[in-house]
């Protein structure tokens, strides 16, 4: 009895193939869980982890010292770089992620080159200082600089695929996926780190395989971490320093 069942469906299941019945490519387990998305794609959906919700800045400590809550200055719904207080980093450790991010040049910037906003995104700080793999913050809007260290740039290793900068003075926004690196246990990598964003809405980074870490002078490559913080540069350069708002990020 069980034979002829199984010899049944097995008849059954080859006929649907070769009659191409389109079930016989339809997923239905796992189902995809339901997420109450935001009224706007720039808020936060409801499994979000806010980062920054326009108060407190308690999400964040200071690079130099973790044990320190980011010194910098919150303000009318934003935070922005305190010059001289260093690079400031998420309380919490993160692998992979879906990130937004809202930056502003101040209207008044001033500087050129590398020295007009810059400030940066580090998708994933892997020690003090400015380690780790950095997205560039900087004023491209009508500033010209080496391209693979521009606004959406994967500094010195990736040229975003445009300028989609806007005025300062005005919010801009990065929306970023980050597959962090994976590695062996003797420290070798098992898989690189990719990145995808976007930038005000447009495609600045595809998939891209990273090198290794960012590093101003010399070639990248990569050091063994596991699930590490977010980190935001001050950069130190003259111009008037950068603001932040609206950072959410949802853990893949
Ligand atoms: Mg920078």
């Amino acid at each position: 009895m069980h034979k002829y069942l199984l010899l049944f469906a097995m008849v059954s299941s080859a006929a649907a193939f070769a009659q191409g019945d389109p079930k016989a490519t339809e997923v239905w387990s796992p189902v995809p869980k339901v997420i109450a998305p935001a009224a706007t794609s720039t808020d936060a959906p409801a499994d979000a982890i806010i980062l920054f919700d326009g108060k407190s800045l308690s999400e964040w400590v200071s690079v130099k010292d973790a044990s320190v809550p980011a010194q910098w200055t919150v303000a009318n719904g934003a935070f922005t770089v305190k010059k001289g207080t260093g690079n400031i980093q998420t309380r919490r450790s993160f692998t992979d992620y879906q990130l937004h991010l809202e930056w502003k040049i101040p209207e008044n910037i001033t500087g050129e080159g590398q020295a007009r906003g810059n400030s940066g995104l580090f998708l994933a700080s892997t020690g003090g200082g400015d380690s780790g793999y950095e997205i560039q913050i900087l004023d491209c809007y009508n500033n010209s600089t080496y391209s693979n260290g521009q606004t959406a740039s994967i500094y010195k290793q990736a040229l975003p695929l445009a300028n989609a900068c806007r005025k300062p003075g005005e919010w801009q926004t990065y929306d970023i996926i980050w597959t962090a690196p994976r590695f062996n246990d003797d420290g070798t990598v098992k898989s690189p780190a990719h990145v995808t964003a976007f930038h005000n809405g447009v495609l600045v980074q595809n998939n891209f395989e990273l090198k290794g870490e960012t590093v101003y002078i010399g070639k990248p490559s990569y050091r063994k971490h596991g699930p590490s913080p977010i980190k935001l540069q001050d950069h130190g350069d003259p111009s008037e320093p950068i603001s932040f708002r609206n950072i959410w990020l949802r853990e893949l």
